[in-house]
């Protein structure tokens, strides 16, 4: 990319940030938590899984288990059971076991605050560390990207890349990095009510006006 084309595309990557910012005053994260290792095992749920299902499951199971001990300790079966409507919930009951086991054994049973010791504990992948980090501990050491981010970042022509991995390189050149955070939840919060993968309603978007709609197919748009 140019610098002239780095430029033009910051320039107007800052309109659209103050858009949306204008637009979702209260963005926050909508898995509910109330503390790391709460955000940790919810995120973890959330893998082909909608938040709001997550936020159904997560009352009861985090008043069951209170700290990693309790998890790392929990037979495999019962905490299947807890977590089953959630979906792949074989692969996630092990997941968070063994987390919470290296948590326990190598942590102190506290969840670890760096990106390099999150993606260490077993079945934790940069994207739950990101929100982790984010959300839990108001560090931005990355871009959380997600099927939303994904999507708006392309159609919002801030990346050509297809895997997650190459698009969050893409917004830590491009987004201010104190925004890394706010920044996905802007995306995922209008890729939820506007911006949605089928139908997007560009004709009531906010940020119409600063979008090419890459790849929006024609019918949706009214220009
Ligand atoms: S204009 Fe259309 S494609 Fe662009 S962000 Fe808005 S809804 Fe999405």
């Amino acid at each position: 990319m140019s610098r002239e084309i780095l430029k033009a595309r910051i320039t107007r990557l800052k309109k659209i940030i103050a858009a949306l910012d204008q637009t979702y005053p209260e963005v926050h994260c909508e898995l509910d938590h109330q503390s790391p290792l709460d955000l940790l095992i919810a995120t973890i749920l959330s893998a082909q899984c909608t938040d709001k299902r997550v936020n159904i499951v997560t009352p009861e199971l985090f008043k069951k288990y209170r700290s990693a001990v309790d998890y790392a300790d929990a037979p495999l079966a019962e905490l299947e059971r807890a977590i089953k409507t959630t979906g792949f919930f074989r692969n996630k009951a092990r997941n968070i076991k063994a987390a919470c086991q290296a948590i326990v054994q190598k942590h102190g049973g506290k969840v670890p605050q760096t990106m390099e010791e999150l993606i260490r504990l077993g079945g934790v992948g940069r994207k739950t560390a990101n929100v982790v980090l984010g959300n839990a501990f108001g560090i931005n050491v990355g871009v959380v990207v997600d099927t939303h981010v994904a999507r708006l970042s392309q159609r919002l022509g801030l990346t050509k890349q297809k895997t997650p991995e190459k698009i969050e390189r893409d917004l830590m050149t491009l987004v201010p990095q104190n925004q890394w955070t706010l920044f996905s939840h802007w995306l995922i919060w209008h890729g939820r009510r506007r911006c949605s993968a089928r139908k997007p309603d560009c004709e009531n978007c906010e940020i119409f006006r600063l979008c090419p709609q890459i790849g929006v197919r024609k019918s949706f748009n009214h220009g």
